[in-house]
């Protein structure tokens, strides 16, 4: 009694500091966040001293709590991979839906896994490859990938440099951002590699559809998640490139985020 009555003086004071750090460091602008982060640490073991750090840093809650949902799994997360956003659930929920049929399917830049988990664990039957160029990344996703009763196979490859076989769908959520823009703050804490691409950010989008076709089946499909604005130039880039139907398909927002291109 008098044991847990002290505990729980204590994690009152704790989330008390919480919440004072959190509001000196965010004033009043993301009361939601604290919502999120102290619902979060309630079940988990923390060091106080290194939750007040991050905050006062600005580290975003899905890294101070090392975890985070997408889709229909939650996912263990570190600064090496970038953190799963609700837009890409669109991407997973498309090819889920429509694509099914797809039985040998390969995912680039998989960072946490979470686009390749949630596929292999609702495509049952298929094969899921998920490849990233950093292994610190792989880490994280051959840890998530405990989850899924139909195991992707995670390895390292820098876009195809490590592959050599052939899908029939190929998805990505390459990095897209231009590196001429101003870094969101929020966005500082993730990997660069994961979020800034050359040429206004289309560079990887571009490099990824030209090689894909060699890696797609015949009929096979490419779908990419891309930026605002990027969609004309990479629907030029897969009609220079033979794909024969292209579809477009928007995000929450109603803002045209992904591409879809049939070989
Ligand atoms: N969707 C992310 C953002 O705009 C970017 C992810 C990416 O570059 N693939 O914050």
């Amino acid at each position: 009694m008098q044991r847990s009555s002290l505990k729980s003086k204590k994690i009152k004071e704790e989330l008390q500091s919480i919440k004072k750090v959190w509001r000196n460091t965010y004033k009043n602008s993301y009361e939601e966040g604290l919502h999120f982060l102290l619902d979060g640490l309630k079940d988990k073991k923390f060091l106080l001293e290194s939750v007040l750090t991050q905050i006062k840093n600005k580290v975003p809650i899905q890294y101070i709590l090392k975890n985070w949902f997408f889709y229909d799994g939650e996912y263990f997360l570190n600064p090496h991979v970038l953190i799963p956003r609700p837009e890409t659930e669109i991407l997973v929920d498309h090819i889920v839906s429509n694509f099914s049929h797809a039985k040998k399917i390969l995912d680039l830049g998989t960072g946490s896994g979470c686009i390749a988990i949630e596929i292999s664990k609702k495509l049952s039957e298929s094969k899921v490859v998920g490849i990233d160029q950093s292994e610190d990344a792989l880490k994280v996703a051959r840890k998530n990938n405990k989850q899924s009763s139909n195991p992707v196979n995670f390895r390292v490859s820098n876009w195809f440099s490590n592959i050599d076989e052939t899908f029939d769908l190929i998805v990505s959520n390459p990095p897209y951002i231009s590196e001429n823009d101003k870094l969101d703050e929020s966005l500082k804490h993730e990997p660069r590699s994961a979020l800034i691409s050359k040429e206004n950010g289309l560079s990887d989008l571009k490099e990824i559809i030209t090689d894909a076709y060699g890696y797609l089946q015949d009929n096979g499909i490419l779908i990419l998640e891309h930026g605002i604005g990027q969609e004309e130039p990479l629907k030029q880039k897969m009609l220079n490139n033979s794909y024969k139907k292209i579809e477009l398909i928007k995000d929450l927002n109603g803002i045209n985020r992904f591409i879809v291109g049939f070989k």
